[in-house]
Parts: C-alpha cells; structure tokens; sequence
C-alpha cells in the first residue's frame, strides 16, 4: 500500500497551492521553491507511485500523460520555442524528496547543465 504524500493534501485542496493545470489524471502546480522562473510539478491525481522505480507496465502510460500535461501547459505559456527542462528525480541520490512521482518543468531562463 503507497503511502499518502504533501502531494494527497494538494490534490485534496486541503492545503494552498497555486494550480495551474487539471485534467481527468494529472494535475499540475507551481513549485513552492523554485529553481527556475517557471518551475512546475506535474503529478498523477488518481494514483501514488512513490518512485519512477515503483513504474509498472500497467501504469506506465502515466508518465506519457505528465509529459504531455507539461509540453501542453509550455506552449500555451509561450516557453516552448525558446525551451525548457523536464526532471523526473528518483531516490536518494537524485535527492527526491517527495514519494509520489511527478515530474518538474523548468523553464523561463537558459539552464545551467548538471550532473554530479
Ligand atoms: P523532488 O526533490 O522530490 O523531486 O521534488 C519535490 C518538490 O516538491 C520540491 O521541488 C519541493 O520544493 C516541492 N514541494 C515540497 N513540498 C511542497 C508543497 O507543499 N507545495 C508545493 N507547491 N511544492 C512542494
């Protein structure tokens, strides 16, 4: 059994944010600390998949529907010509700190690369 997340509480309006994207599965909202002009996370609403790891065939079309959230939300936004970053982070060492999948779009500034 997946435990429930902060993400549960938002999806539940039980606590504030900013949303700026639903749909049937996917609900997305601002980032309450942002690492870019626009950084948005764009999670399922209808299931809690605690880490891209935890990823079955059965639910994998999830992260084609948060995908395609995000290039939708980008491009009403105008940040798709000049860009944008999508991040799935999982575990420990990707420093996932939030156990129910979702995926960050940063956008609004050129990037820095990363890594190690
Ligand atoms: P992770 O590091 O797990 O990939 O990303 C989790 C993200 O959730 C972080 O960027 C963090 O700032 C964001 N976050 C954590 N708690 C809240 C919250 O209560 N509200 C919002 N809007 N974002 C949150």
């Amino acid at each position: 059994m997946s435990s429930e997340t902060i993400f549960s509480k938002i999806i539940r309006r039980e606590i504030p944010a900013t949303i700026v994207y639903e749909d049937e599965e996917v609900l997305g909202f601002k980032d309450i600390a942002p690492q870019a002009p626009v950084h948005v996370l764009f999670i399922p609403k209808n299931e809690i998949i605690p880490t891209l790891d935890d990823l079955q065939p059965g639910n994998a079309q999830l992260v084609g529907k948060l995908a395609l959230a995000a290039a939708h939300y980008a491009r009403q936004e105008g940040l798709a010509e000049d860009g944008y970053r999508i991040v799935m982070n999982c575990r420990e060492h990707a420093g996932q700190t939030v156990f129910h999948i979702h995926m960050h779009l940063l956008a609004g500034a050129p990037l820095g690369h990363f890594g190690a």
